[in-house]
This record gives structure tokens, sequence and C-alpha cells, in this order.
């Protein structure tokens, strides 16, 4: 089976994904970097329930070294590298005059820099596969509704986000025609990034998605599928937010 790459798949949306993955038929490194069992878990279930390999890596995608070391683990067992999916992040609630330079950094590191890192590391091996059933390989980004609207609580969480998109279409020209790059912009998902809403929040939110519920993690592991097999389509975002954004 070909190999793909999702990074921070202990839990969550990487979680959805790499077990999307693993069923449409791909070997699957689920990177995390702090929760070792909940990886090791999430690794064991996909070999039970699929004949796909899964891998448990762990790796801070902000680290240039630990990127390098992912890919070359995932391509050791593997054999080949067809697709990555940069997903792993973090947010962090704090307006800007209380958010440290050092937190900004922090933020701009996994979910920006980190999603350099692994694209950087993985390109040689992208260049050499053949995709799997996709018609080229693929680089998806995970980005946000953030991105657009901007956050005036986490501005550095909606920078990086908007960071990726431009990342997601200097790549896409810069790759093009081997590789596919894409990213996909989320709205409200239901993980435990959103697990502290107090109910007067979850009912404030709600009343803004027209589809009348939150996003599921599913939900973004099958737009990262269309766009892992989408051939025609590169430096795209797709917007998977219920109609809370209409573009
Ligand atoms: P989550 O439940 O908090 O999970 C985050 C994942 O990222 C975990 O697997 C975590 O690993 C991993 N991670 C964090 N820092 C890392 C690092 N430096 N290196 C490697 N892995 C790291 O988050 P989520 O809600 O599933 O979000 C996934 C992605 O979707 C993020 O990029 C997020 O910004 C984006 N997104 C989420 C929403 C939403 O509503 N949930 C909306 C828009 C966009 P550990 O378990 O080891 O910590």
């Amino acid at each position: 089976m070909p190999g793909a790459i999702v990074t921070g798949s202990s839990r969550g949306i990487g979680r959805a994904i790499a077990e999307r993955f693993a069923r449409d038929g791909y070997d699957v490194a689920v990177n995390y970097v702090e929760s070792a069992q909940r990886a090791r878990a999430v690794a064991d279930a996909i070999e039970r329930e699929t004949d796909a390999e899964a891998l448990a890596v762990r790796a801070d995608v902000g680290d240039p070294d630990d990127a390098a070391d992912l890919v070359d683990a995932a391509v050791e067992s593997f054999g080949s590298l067809a697709h990555v999916v940069n997903n792993a992040g973090i947010d962090q609630h704090v307006y800007t005059e209380d958010l440290s330079p050092a937190d900004f950094d922090r933020v701009m590191d996994t979910n920006v820099n980190g999603a350099f890192n692994v694209t950087k590391a993985a390109l040689s091996h992208l260049e050499e596969s053949e995709g799997g059933d996709a018609p080229t390989p693929s680089v998806t980004n995970v980005s946000s509704i953030l991105a657009y609207t901007g956050a005036p609580v986490e501005c550095h969480y909606a920078a990086s986000k908007a960071g990726l998109l431009g990342l997601t279409k200097s790549h896409a020209g810069d790759f093009a025609p081997d590789i596919r790059v894409n990213a996909v912009a989320p709205g409200h998902v239901e993980t435990d990034m959103t697990a502290d809403r107090s109910e007067a929040e979850k009912r404030e939110e709600l009343a803004d998605i027209p589809v009348s519920r939150y996003g599921q993690p599913a939900d973004i592991a099958e737009a990262v599928a269309y766009l892992r097999d989408a051939g025609f389509v590169t430096g795209e975002t797709l917007n998977v937010n219920g109609g809370e954004l209409m573009r």
C-alpha cells in the first residue's frame, strides 16, 4: 500500500483523517507530540480494523529535525509516501495585550512552520510516488475559517491559519505538475480544541451555523479525502463550515 502521513492524528480531526486514509487503502503514520498512548491506540485500532499498516510516530512538527525523522520513519516502514496531511495545530485564547512574543512564536512554529517542515522533508519522496489510487501525490494543509474572519482573542492562531493559505497556493505553483497542494478550512468542529465552550457559547455559535450542528471530525476527513483524489484541483481551499461563512 502507498504511505501517508497525517500530522497530529492522535485525536480529533487528524485521527479521523488517518482512519479514513487507512480505510481508503493507505498505510498511515499517526503523528503525535505528547499523547503517546492515544497515538498507539489509534494505530492499533487501524491495524485491527483495516488492512493498512499504521505507525505511531512522535515528532514535534515545529522542529525541522523531528519533521525529517517523521518522514524517514514513514518511508522506511511503508516504502513510499504518496500523501501528506498537515493537520497538527494548537490554539490559545488570549488578547494581544496579554500575548507574549514567545506564545505567538509557539503557535506559528506548530501551525505554519510545522506544515513547511513536514512538506519540505517529504518533497523528494512525494515526487517519486505515484500517488496510490489518487491521480497524483498531494499535500493538504488544515487551515481554519478564522483565516478569513480573524479572531480578536487568538490573533496568532488566525494569522497562522491565514499563513497556511499563502503556503498552500505558493507550494501548489512550486510543486506542479507533480504534486497537488490544497487546504481545507473547517468551521466549528467538536474536538478537544473546542471542548471548553459553555452551553451559552454553544447556543450562540450554533445560531450562526445554517446546517444547525457542529462539524464532526469525519466531515473534515471527507473533504481531505476529496482533495486527495481530485486530480484537477490544486491551490484550492475547501471551506467546510456548515454554511457559517459563505464565500
Ligand atoms: P486537537 O483535538 O487539539 O488535536 C491536536 C492534534 O495536534 C493532536 O494530535 C496533537 O498531538 C497534535 N499536535 C499539537 N502540537 C503538535 C506538534 N507540535 N507536533 C505534532 N503534533 C502536534 O485539535 P483538532 O480540533 O483536531 O484540530 C486539528 C486541526 O484542525 C488543527 O490544525 C486545528 O487548528 C484545525 N481546526 C480545528 C477546528 C475545530 O473546531 N476543532 C476548526 C478549524 C481548524 P498530542 O495529542 O500529542 O498533543
